[in-house]
């Protein structure tokens, strides 16, 4: 565990969180190196019994920082627009191991990914096959493809992030997939070497991806029948913060060595995965200032100077994070300003919505820290500058040293690219 007390102070490995709001203010994000190392070792450790690829999902935290120790280690990426793309190949990642998915590609972005000569195209409709053919037929480039294929899944997760159900955008339906894939493999500048899935996130349960693997495996050999040579087989992402990475890839693991020993005469093939919260989001925390202690009629609210700007997880999914003082009274220190309560933990936006925990028990003060923790997936990446609040630090800890992975952002930086209308009289 990277984020740890002592002397009743959090620290970051071995850096305080005190030291660094200090010094930088706050919001602040702040990163473990050590904690996003070991999970990405302990999905390598988990699948060393197959030939796999582990493809970072750009989009829960895009930072360069973070992307280029990903890249160090050895990982591949997942992204979903142009600007990804662009974030990918400044880190210098070799553009083979970058797969494009999402279901609105344009046709600039296709180009793009073309001329970069990234590794496979996750195709989501056909038209959208015909768009990528056209693309790559002008520039006499063949697109890598894989069809993202929507196995009907039920996962028991948000709605708003459950993509593998039939009534969803995502991929194309399970029964119709060897029809594509035939009609694709006719197509002269598309090369068909994969099949994909990503079934939702933030799944806590091995079952629905026990059965999306076991429908990919199925389209394989299906696919093999026709003398397709499919050579990645793509689970996505998606594994929640509760399960053990290690035993999702246990049950990956043994589903493909049964589906091995059943037919021992199939191919190889590389098990691809796409995990972005699973790899990232222990690994940081938000850190944030508590402004104003402020009760109301039934309610003790503890207002605090990030909100759904800086976090938007809460607001948007409900979603719970653990929430921590940065300095820790068990003692209840003889101090009358010290008020221990159960609180809810709002921001200072003009919404209602704007919450990032409801009815926690803390012993605080104005002035003091609060850390919310498990925030390093789809915090920062989805943050905003609404109501004209810049963007927050972000700070990446390695052992007793940091480095500032995003600079503060001025007021000035809120209306750069803005103008005044100046209009004709
Ligand atoms: C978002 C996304 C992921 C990552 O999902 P996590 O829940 O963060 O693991 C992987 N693959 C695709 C196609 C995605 O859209």
């Amino acid at each position: 565990m990277s984020f740890s007390y002592k002397n009743k102070f959090l620290f970051a490995e071995a850096v305080s969180i005190r030291a660094l709001v200090e010094q930088y203010g706050s919001p602040l994000y702040v990163y473990s190196k050590q904690m996003l190392c070991e999970a990405y070792q302990q999905f390598s450790k988990a699948l060393s019994g197959i030939p796999h690829h582990i493809h970072y999902a750009v989009k829960a935290n895009p930072n360069l920082g973070i992307l280029s120790e990903l890249n160090h280690l050895g990982a591949g990426f997942d992204i979903v627009s142009g600007g990804e793309l662009a974030r990918v190949l400044e880190i210098g990642a070799p553009t083979s191991h970058i797969i494009f998915s999402g279901v609105g590609k344009s046709p600039q972005e296709i180009t793009e990914a073309l001329l970069s000569s990234i590794g496979c195209f996750q195709v989501e409709s056909w038209p959208e096959l015909e768009r990528i053919q056209s693309i790559a037929a002008r520039l006499n480039i063949v697109a890598p493809v894989a069809f993202r294929v929507n196995p009907d899944i039920a996962i028991d997760s948000h709605p708003y992030i459950s993509t593998g159900l039939r009534e969803s955008k995502f991929g194309i339906p399970f029964e119709m997939a060897l029809g594509y894939y035939l009609q694709a493999a006719r197509l002269s500048h598309i090369a068909p070497i994969g099949i994909a899935c990503h079934i939702g996130s933030n799944i806590n349960n091995l079952a629905p991806f026990d059965q999306a693997l076991e429908k990919l495996l199925d389209l394989f050999k299906q696919l093999l029948k026709h003398n397709l040579a499919i050579r990645y087989l793509n689970l996505g992402g998606g594994l929640g913060l509760t399960t053990p990475i290690q035993a999702y890839g246990q049950a990956i693991q043994s589903r493909i060595q049964d589906f091995k020993q059943a037919y021992p005469d199939m191919p190889q093939f590389t098990l691809i995965l796409e995990p972005g919260r699973a790899l990232i989001a222990k690994a940081g925390i938000l850190v944030t200032k508590i402004e104003y202690l402020k009760t109301m009629d039934q309610k003790q609210f503890c207002i605090v100077d990030a909100g759904m700007n800086t976090l938007m997880r809460p607001a948007l999914y409900d979603a719970y994070h653990e929430i921590i003082p940065v300095y820790q009274d068990q003692e209840q220190e003889q101090d009358p300003n010290r008020i221990a309560q159960i609180y809810d933990i709002v921001g200072p936006i003009c919404e209602s919505g704007d919450f990032l925990g409801k009815e926690r028990p803390l012993s605080v003060r104005m002035g003091e820290y609060l850390a919310i923790l498990s925030a390093g997936a789809y915090g920062m990446s989805m943050a905003s500058h609404y109501n004209s609040r810049p963007l927050p630090m972000e700070i990446l800890v390695d052992k007793q040293t940091h480095c500032v992975i995003r600079a503060q952002e001025s007021y000035r930086d809120l209306f750069a690219k803005e103008h005044l209308i100046h209009l004709l009289k």
